[in-house]
């Protein structure tokens, strides 16, 4: 597969171009703030940057006319709307987390949530220090599982890749489910597995949950 990275020279972007060379992937296209570099079109474009790249995201992704999977958090509500329109020309997937033990917390959340609908609930999040957003994109998709307004802590702490956890309290018993990343190589997988996911789709705006439970 030829792939092409948007914020290159970041964190994600230099696991992800590492771990799709180690499974014989080949680097055909790269942006940051250091300019293009082209050597051929890609087959797939993946973008982890920061929301204010997001319109050459969408010009590059329209330009090469390829499927785009894009990681960025922080995006407004409006840039959203943008990459549902771009999906019925290309196909996208968006997630905020491309780790599946955050499904496995996501599902069970839900479940938590169905059967507890009067304990209080509590979200934590803790992040590296150089994470621009907060709350993290991760909590935001915990927080809308709920139908109520769910109170989030983040921490910006040293070098964690990233840890969530939610909380459900009564007065007499506390149950909580938790994720911790313990590298930035499982988002990477994460973006791989997308990858092969997108090979046999058509057109349309996919989730991470949609790329794990279909088959
Ligand atoms: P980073 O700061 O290390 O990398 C961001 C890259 O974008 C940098 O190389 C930077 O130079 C580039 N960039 C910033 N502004 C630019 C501009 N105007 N033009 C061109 N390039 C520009 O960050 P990171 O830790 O690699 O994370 C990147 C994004 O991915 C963040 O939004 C982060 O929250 C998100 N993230 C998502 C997941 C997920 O699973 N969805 C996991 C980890 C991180």
């Amino acid at each position: 597969m030829k792939f092409g990275i948007i914020g290159i020279n970041g964190r994600m972007g230099q696991e992800i171009k590492n771990l799709f060379q180690e499974y014989g992937s080949n680097i055909v296209f790269s942006f940051d703030k250091d300019g293009e570099n082209k050597t051929d079109k890609p087959d797939i474009l993946i973008d982890f940057s920061l929301p204010e790249v997001f319109e050459k995201t969408l010009e590059f992704t329209l330009k090469m006319k390829v499927p785009l999977i894009i990681g960025t958090t922080g995006l407004s509500d409006d840039q959203l709307r943008k990459l549902r329109e771009i999906s019925s020309e290309v196909p996208v997937v968006q997630s905020y987390n491309f780790s599946i033990g955050i499904q496995m917390l996501l599902k069970a959340t839900e479940m938590l949530n169905d059967n507890l609908p009067d304990w209080d609930v509590e979200i934590s999040e803790t992040h590296h220090r150089f994470k621009k957003d907060k709350p993290s994109g991760t909590a935001i998709m915990i927080q809308n599982i709920f139908d109520k307004n769910v109170n989030t802590s983040a921490l910006r702490l040293g070098n964690v890749a990233g840890d969530h956890s939610v909380s459900f309290g009564s007065l007499g018993e506390i149950v909580t489910v938790s994720h911790r990343a313990l590298s930035r190589r499982t988002f990477a997988e994460g973006v791989y597995k997308s990858a092969q996911f997108l090979k046999h789709k058509t057109n349309g705006l996919y989730t991470f949950k949609e790329v794990i439970f279909s088959k």
